[in-house]
């Protein structure tokens, strides 16, 4: 028998040819979308305003989705962390982070795995394992979207792997995120984290329209090389180049994310650096306390120290928010998501 195709591995341009080639009337390109990503259904029968035939043929070729879940964590502050099995046997997941307001944002990973190295970060130590494909990533917000109580609000580009390391599926399945015959979200409510590519970074907002993060999270080459060994490619003085060129060719706010590591990165004079690094850019910062785990010895930073840098920044004109992270007791938060033996860390000891 023929090995059956994942319908959700072709982008959305080739709905229209397949469905002349099923011999089906043109408006069922935009309805085909509509039930696979908006309605999100798990198997064509459900498709009821199809013909019989046609849902029989797109039975006969294709899948649906390319992961599967095989196991949920539910974390006391309701966060939810899918593992999800891969046709080759490999694992991603996903996080789906309830908020206030119906705010429902989901995490996705974009690799098995990664390659930056960055020295905080649980997925690191893995390496990489290999890009996702489109169908593997959008099926990780189908998956998330069916299990919410209301309806996926936004979606962030944080989980396992650096996004723009992957960038042709990335940019496709945005395009899908953002399509309003699709997922339907708003382009704003799509932010895709990187840990500083510039090439890619340049390419990625001349494809796609959603959201720049940056992961910063240090204000001096040497601790950013140490951190975050991308830094040596592509140093703080390209980056923000980089982002000063951003902030004047598309007049959209960039938003940097500072893990705030107790003793390595959240000095008073980091503070003052990372102002400094700022001008001439739309920013906003988003200060993240490390999540630990048992096989780094990083640490967060005391509260008193996060609201300190939060009012420092303010008061120079950086609007900035703490994020407070979630679902830590599943080792679903930044930072903390991989698929191996890791364990958490045991609770600091003052
Ligand atoms: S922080 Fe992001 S880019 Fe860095 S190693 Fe982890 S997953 Fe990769």
């Amino acid at each position: 028998m023929m090995k059956k195709q994942r319908i959700t591995d072709l982008p959305a341009s080739a709905f229209p040819e397949l469905i002349a080639e099923l011999g089906a009337p043109a408006y069922l390109a935009k309805e085909l979308k509509l039930w696979i990503y908006s309605k999100k259904v798990s198997s064509f029968e459900e498709m009821s305003n199809f013909p019989k035939a046609v849902r029989e043929q797109l039975a006969e070729r294709f899948d649906i989705d390319c992961a599967t879940v095989f196991a949920v964590q539910v974390s006391e502050d309701g966060t939810k962390k899918f593992l999800c099995a891969l046709e080759d046997g490999k694992e991603v997941e996903c996080v789906l982070i309830p908020a206030d307001k119906g705010r429902r944002t989901v995490c996705i990973s974009s690799q098995v795995g990664c390659a930056m190295a960055c020295d905080f970060c649980r997925t690191a130590k893995m390496g990489l394992k290999r890009h996702l494909i489109l169908g593997e990533i959008t099926s990780q917000l189908r998956i998330a979207a069916r299990e919410a109580d209301t309806p996926i609000t936004n979606v962030v580009f944080m989980g396992m792997g650096e996004p723009l390391h992957n960038l042709d599926a990335v940019v496709e399945a945005t395009k899908l995120m953002y399509d309003q015959d699709a997922f339907g979200l708003s382009k704003r409510k799509i932010t895709v984290s990187t840990s500083g590519l510039i090439p890619k970074m340049k390419e990625f907002v001349a494809r796609s329209e959603v959201k720049l993060a940056i992961s910063l999270s240090a204000t001096t080459d040497e601790m950013r090389d140490k951190l975050m060994p991308v830094n040596k490619r592509y140093p703080l003085k390209d980056l923000m180049a980089f982002c000063r060129w951003y902030s004047d060719e598309y007049k959209h706010r960039l938003t940097f994310e500072y893990i705030l590591i107790e003793g390595v990165n959240d000095h008073k004079e980091d503070a003052i650096r990372l102002v400094t690094l700022l001008e001439g850019v739309r920013a906003k910062v988003n200060l993240i306390p490390m999540n630990p785990y048992k096989e780094v010895a990083y640490y967060p930073t005391s509260r008193e120290r996060m609201y300190w840098w939060q009012n420092y920044l303010d008061s120079k004109g950086v609007s900035t928010t703490i994020r407070i992270s979630r679902g830590q007791d599943i080792l679903a938060a930044c930072g903390q998501l991989a698929r191996g033996e890791i364990k958490p860390a045991l609770p600091k000891i003052a």
